[in-house]
């Protein structure tokens, strides 16, 4: 048995991916992203190729991925390789799985539903089987050690990139962020953010936010978490000024803590809550800056 890893120059989805295949098969092999000719972690094939446009990708991906039995990615780059390879080698599609276990022969993969309030498990019905990930909900495998690769050759481009627009981004993303401070509608405006991000910076953490903060343009769309923004899962999540709604509810499914900063104790984010702080957060939240400075 054997699995490929499709995955960009990133060690944490890298070896998020190397724990999953670890789980299924001993034989790993891997198409990374990069312009390196190395990959980071001992694999028994690598291939290295700097497209990385689905749709060009997916037949250079072909030839290493019809002698495979799991084709594992995940994020965007999986979201959009993966069903048009399961549709050309016929194999089954699990997308955004949680969790990956190997009963004597069977797999059974976990995937979200109801906006994570329940969760479902498949089996996959053919032998083959292609897999995306969600991010963030596996321990990463260690890379040790390096694989010289070779490169992936890219048969047809399909789509030409015309313009590559970055959008400024402050420190570090949503994803991979161990602490997110995030506010909501009971935030009152952008400058009550700027408190947000002073607290976030002691966790080395950034902020993040509810889609009513997002919709009156306090901050940019790419700070959402919820359904149609942002899965996170870091290790803590304080949610303030921010009610609970199942669709923000269904973002921080996986977070570890969550403290909830709410004026209202009826407020559904306190049924998530580990701690739950009834107060204006205009008082509380300067407050706590200032404690958790002085253990700086
Ligand atoms: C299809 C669909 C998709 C959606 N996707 C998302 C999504 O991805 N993410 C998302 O967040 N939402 C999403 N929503 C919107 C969601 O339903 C809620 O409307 C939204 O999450 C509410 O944001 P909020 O909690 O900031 O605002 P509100 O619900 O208005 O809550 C504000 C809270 O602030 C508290 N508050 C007010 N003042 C203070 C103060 N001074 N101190 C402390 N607390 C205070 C209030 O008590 C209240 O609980 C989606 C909705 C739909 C229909």
């Amino acid at each position: 048995m054997k699995a490929l890893i499709i995955s960009l120059d990133n060690p944490k989805r890298l070896g998020e991916l190397k724990t999953v295949a670890g789980r299924l098969c001993a034989d790993h092999e891997v198409v990374v992203i990069t312009d390196q000719n190395n990959v980071s972690g001992s694999w028994k094939k690598a291939w290295v190729t700097t497209e990385s446009i689905g749709a060009n990708l997916v037949g250079a991906l072909m030839k290493p991925a019809k002698d495979a039995d799991y084709i594992i990615s995940s994020g965007d780059i999986g979201l959009s390789i993966l069903p048009a390879l399961a549709f050309k080698l016929g194999a089954s599609l699990a997308a955004e799985i949680t969790d990956v276990q190997k009963e004597d022969n069977r797999i059974i993969l976990t995937h979200p539903v109801y906006g994570g309030k329940a969760v479902a498990k498949y089996e996959p019905g053919k032998k083959k089987v292609c897999i995306s990930l969600r991010e963030n909900y596996f321990d990463p495998d260690s890379l040790d050690g390096q694989t010289e690769a070779d490169k992936l050759t890219i048969l047809e481009k399909k789509v030409e990139l015309v313009e590559k627009k970055m959008e400024e981004m402050e420190g570090i993303s949503l994803e991979d962020a161990p602490a997110i401070i995030s506010g909501g509608r009971g935030i009152g405006g952008k400058d009550g953010f700027d408190n947000l991000s002073k607290l976030a910076k002691l966790f080395e953490g950034t902020i993040g936010a509810s889609r009513a903060a997002v919709d009156a343009g306090w901050v940019p769309n790419s700070l959402q978490v919820g359904q149609t923004g942002t899965i996170v899962a870091p290790d803590l999540y304080v949610a303030v000024g921010i009610s609970g709604a199942s669709q923000h509810l269904a973002g921080i499914t996986n977070a570890k803590i969550v403290v909830a900063v709410n004026k209202d104790e009826e407020a559904p984010i306190f049924k998530r809550a580990r701690y739950g702080i009834v107060a204006d957060w205009k008082k509380f939240i300067p407050v706590l800056t200032e404690e958790i400075e002085k253990l700086k």
